[in-house]
């Protein structure tokens, strides 16, 4: 009885107004609304220009040194890092970190270090 909706493989919902449009659409012709791209975005920039894919590798790379913490900001932090490198800790950390901003969204990171 009801009317599913039912979308193709090579459509989706509109992010504004929920309308039925091509996966591919950029604007959906029925509000005019720009889509979203996808969520894996890795080469959006903060508006404060910082990269999430910069400070994930910086993370999973050099976290060890802290390059990551003078990436976002937290200069204290990067110094902590810096001192205890040798202990292989803040590699560790480091690493985890990485991991966490790589499964952050965009959004979270520009809000949490996008601010200038
Ligand atoms: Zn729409």
């Amino acid at each position: 009885m009801s009317e599913a909706v039912q979308k193709a493989i090579d459509e989706k919902f509109c992010s504004e107004c929920g309308a039925i449009i091509k996966a591919k659409a950029e604007i959906c012709p029925k509000c005019g609304v720009r889509q979203f791209g996808p969520p894996s975005n890795l080469g959006a920039l903060a508006p404060n220009g910082k990269s999430k894919l910069a400070a994930t590798l910086f993370a999973i790379f050099l976290g060890g040194f802290g390059i990551h913490k003078f990436y976002l900001g937290s200069i204290g932090w990067g110094i902590v890092y810096l001192l205890f490198c040798w202990t292989f800790v803040p590699a560790i950390i480091g690493f985890i970190e990485g991991i966490l901003l790589l499964v952050m969204s965009e959004s979270d990171f520009s809000r949490k270090y996008g601010s200038t």
